[in-house]
């Protein structure tokens, strides 16, 4: 834990909030700035920052509570989706890993701003660089743990 980080103060019930489940790895509460009433956030106890700091184990512990804590805003609020969002790095702005589970009804404004991104399409040319540039990454990624199951697109059966 470290003294400024909210998300470690809430776990350790320093600072209120509204939980949702909890248990001895991971702690659900609700957003204080939703997108929509009901915006869940997802946080380990330990305090780690990013996806890539989270072990295995962990990460797929967060990736089932939000499957169930989808299942529960679906069933409780009537929602017409649910939308997950992740964010690491300098755009991490708990400094906490911490995933965001949040209901959305059409027409409730949420979405990609597409208009304000930079990136623009790449050439094939480019699209096959960047392919190129990842793949190289991938026997590191297949020698290490993390990799256990991935398969790659081109090894997939049809
Ligand atoms: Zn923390």
């Amino acid at each position: 834990m470290t003294n400024t980080c909210i998300a470690c103060a809430i776990a350790t019930g320093q600072s209120p909030a509204h939980i949702i489940h909890q248990n001895d790895r991971i702690i659900c509460f609700l957003d204080h700035a939703p997108i929509n009433p009901g915006h869940i956030l997802i946080c380990p106890r330990a305090h780690l920052a990013d996806l890539t700091d989270l072990p295995d184990d962990l990460l797929a512990e967060i990736a089932t509570t939000a499957k169930a804590m989808a299942q529960l805003l679906k069933d409780k609020l009537g929602c017409d989706g649910v939308s997950l969002l992740q964010n690491n790095g300098a755009f991490n702005d708990l400094g906490h890993f911490h995933l965001h589970v949040f209901p959305r009804y059409a027409g409730d404004g949420f979405g990609w701003t597409n208009a304000q991104l930079k990136a623009v399409q790449p050439t094939s040319k480019e699209a096959l660089a960047l392919l190129a540039l990842i793949r190289l990454g991938r026997k590191e990624l297949v020698d290490g743990k993390s990799a256990d199951g991935i398969k790659f697109l081109d090894e997939m059966d049809d």
